[in-house]
């Protein structure tokens, strides 16, 4: 068995920024990371891809300088990139299998005198009918393709609410995209009362990136439409046409205002939620945040959980950017340090202050955030019944109905009734609005409930479980 002073899980900006913190002050370091490239999110990205486009200006910058400072500690960091964490046991023991690279490169286990589990973020999804057509994306995954030089399809509807539909439509409308429309079921007055903590959170750089994203849209002509909502994704084999309406303030389709698109591709998301899966194996306690609809892990502004000697960092603690991520990151890699006794509480005090003073900020960029991405309840009551809400193990949305309605109490109670959540994705997308979905359809509400954590957190292979035994 291996064992590290530290193990991190999640090699984007806060799980290199905890590695690079930690191995500065003598830590040995294991980092995990599913893809083969460590920089997650937005900053694994080399300026590779499609004509015209390059990581932002800026974002390169921060690569740069994160992954300088990363080179210069690395004999200490042993990293397993195309890894995945698929189980953390009590004694902080996280199993590991292979899933991109040579085989046999990472050992089946490694464990940690403490861990940082810096996971990130997953995208929120609405389901609705057609959503599992070929052609429909979500934003996220859209936008990592066209970084990566694809684009598949040549007319494109982006829907739905959060950051990151701008930013996408931009990309497109640059390498040649027909952009259709882009639609907000949510009213743009809203961003009004976000505006200052959006604008202080972001910086001077990012604001001019948006700008340009802005321009972009004007210079193309591509419609944007607010309070319009994406009602349903038609096609034989793959998309050809998708139907939108005006939405009320609820977000529910007005249905005599339907209309259909001629599209051959569909970038669909409603923001960010953080990642749990680990942290709910590990033990660590989670609070649902009334306000975001998500549940979030329970962490002190050291950023440890509840188990001692696990940290959180990143977005997979709370959405709010990468430098963010990054700032959160050098927290928990210092402070796994207090733990170790590899550092002192009073120079810990001293090294993370400037980083906590930041973090306040973007807490209020992160919350703005959240209203800005929350999808309105009537988008949910409004998912008709032949809807597949579990696409892995095929639930409609009359399945939970009627589990509902012959007594399922809870969304556990759900899950053994009609397997929802039980799939290949462990519940990753339904498990995100199945609260919202049986407080609908029981006409109550009801205590907020997350689905029991099991192993594998990931897909696992069959040699990857022979070899556990
Ligand atoms: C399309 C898109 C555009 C964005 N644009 C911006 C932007 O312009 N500005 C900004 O500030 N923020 C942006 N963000 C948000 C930004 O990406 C995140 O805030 C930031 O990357 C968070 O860093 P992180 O390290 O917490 O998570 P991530 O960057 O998501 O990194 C987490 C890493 O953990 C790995 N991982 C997860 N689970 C496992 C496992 N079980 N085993 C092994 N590895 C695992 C993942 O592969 C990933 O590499 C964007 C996000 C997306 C999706």
């Amino acid at each position: 068995m291996i064992t590290a002073d530290i193990v991190i899980i999640g090699g984007g900006p806060a799980g290199i920024a905890a590695a690079t913190a930690a191995a500065q002050y003598g830590a040995s370091v294991v980092l995990v990371e599913e893809n083969l490239n460590l920089g997650g999110k937005v900053l694994s990205h080399s300026g590779k891809s499609l004509s015209g486009i390059r990581a932002e200006a800026i974002e390169a910058r921060v690569r740069r300088r994160m992954f300088k400072a990363f080179q210069k500690v690395s004999d200490r960091i042993t990293v397993h990139a195309g890894t995945q964490a698929w189980h953390i046991d009590d004694r902080k023991e996280v199993y590991l299998q292979p899933v991109a690279g040579p085989a046999g490169a990472a050992p089946p286990r490694v464990r940690g005198r403490t861990l940082v589990i810096a996971g990130g973020a997953m995208e929120r999804m609405i389901p609705f009918p057609g959503w599992t057509l070929p052609g429909v994306y979500s934003v996220g995954g859209l936008n990592a393709l066209v970084r990566k030089g694809i684009l598949p399809g040549k007319r494109f509807l982006i829907a739905g609410t959060g950051p990151l539909q701008v930013a996408l439509a931009h990309h497109l409308a640059k390498n040649g995209a027909d952009i259709v429309a882009v639609i907000s079921p949510l009213s743009f007055t809203r961003i009004f009362p976000h505006l200052k903590d959006l604008v202080s959170g972001i910086g001077i750089f990012k604001i001019l990136s948006i700008v340009n994203y802005l321009f972009t849209l004007q210079r193309f002509r591509i419609p944007v439409y607010s309070s319009v909502t994406l009602v349903e994704a038609l096609g034989r084999d793959s998309l050809d046409h998708a139907v939108i309406a005006r939405a009320d303030a609820s977000g529910r389709p007005l249905p005599e205002s339907r209309r259909s698109l001629s599209i051959d591709a569909i970038g669909v998301g409603y923001g960010l939620i953080p990642s749990t899966d680990l942290t709910r194996l590990c033990g660590c306690r989670h609070d649902y945040d009334v306000h975001a609809k998500y549940w979030k892990v329970r962490s002190n502004s050291h950023q440890e959980t509840s188990v001692p000697g696990v940290f959180v960092a990143g977005d997979g603690s709370a959405i709010r950017g990468y430098a963010a991520a990054i700032a959160e990151g050098r927290i928990a890699g210092i402070e796994a340090c207090v733990h170790l006794g590899i550092v002192s509480r009073k120079n810990a005090d001293a090294l993370i202050r400037p980083f906590a003073v930041r973090l306040k900020q973007m807490n209020r960029f992160g919350r703005a955030l959240d209203a800005l991405s929350l999808p309105g309840q009537g988008m949910v009551s409004a998912i008709p019944d032949h809807t597949l809400v579990c696409r892995c193990e095929d639930v409609t949305m009359n399945d939970v109905r009627m589990a509902a309605s012959r007594g399922a109490a809870d969304i556990n109670d759900l899950k053994r009734r009609t397997r929802i959540g039980m799939g290949h994705c462990q519940g990753r997308f339904c498990g995100q609005i199945i609260q919202d979905l049986m407080a609908h359809v029981s006409g109550k509400p009801m205590a907020p409930e997350c689905f029991t954590p099991r192993i594998p957190a990931k897909p696992v292979t069959f040699k990857t479980l022979a070899e556990e035994r």
